[in-house]
């Protein structure tokens, strides 16, 4: 299964199923399996038979869906690593941009699709990966977030071998 969250609309992605938030709820419901901080529930989704918590490590960022099923027995847990301020709609913003006449910004939005999610979440907490993402596209974004990934990117050059410029 192909998890995305949209974290502006609270809506989880899997595979094609779009699922809106049955409820949006900070609880503390467990502890990240990286850092070992406390996870934070963001929105409570039902798929099918099971109930998914959303979840964020208030620590390193990483954003989870656990599943339970209906007796809230635990059954599985994801990383979700495909997040985004509106994921669900990226398409179609990212479209309206390759039809725009900017090729810098679609050659640079390019080059950073291309570098693994997997590389950018061993550097980048999520809020900062959005950051960068919403730089390079033109959207606002949150300054401090930006900030400290600047910060980060001869890190990320120095681990990855991979320049970012954004
Ligand atoms: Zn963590």
């Amino acid at each position: 299964m192909n998890f995305e969250y949209d974290l502006k609309n609270n809506v989880l992605c899997i595979d094609e199923n779009q699922l809106h938030a049955r409820g949006i709820e900070n609880n503390e419901v467990g502890i990240c399996s990286s850092c070992g901080a406390n996870l934070l529930s963001i929105s409570y989704h039902a798929f099918n038979e099971d109930l998914i918590i959303v979840s964020k490590c208030g620590n390193c960022g990483l954003i989870y869906a656990n599943i339970y099923d209906y007796n809230w027995a635990w059954l599985d847990e994801a990383v979700i690593s495909h997040f985004s301020d509106d994921i669900c709609n990226n398409d179609a913003k990212c479209n309206s941009i390759e039809c725009g006449s900017d090729d810098k910004i679609n050659e640079k939005l390019q080059s950073l699709k291309n570098i693994p999610m997997k590389q950018l979440i061993t550097i980048f907490s999520s809020a900062e990966i959005t950051a960068i993402f919403a730089r390079v596209k033109g959207d606002e974004c949150v300054r401090q977030y930006l900030y400290n990934a600047r910060k980060k990117y001869d890190k990320f050059e120095d681990v990855f071998g991979i320049a970012i410029d954004v």
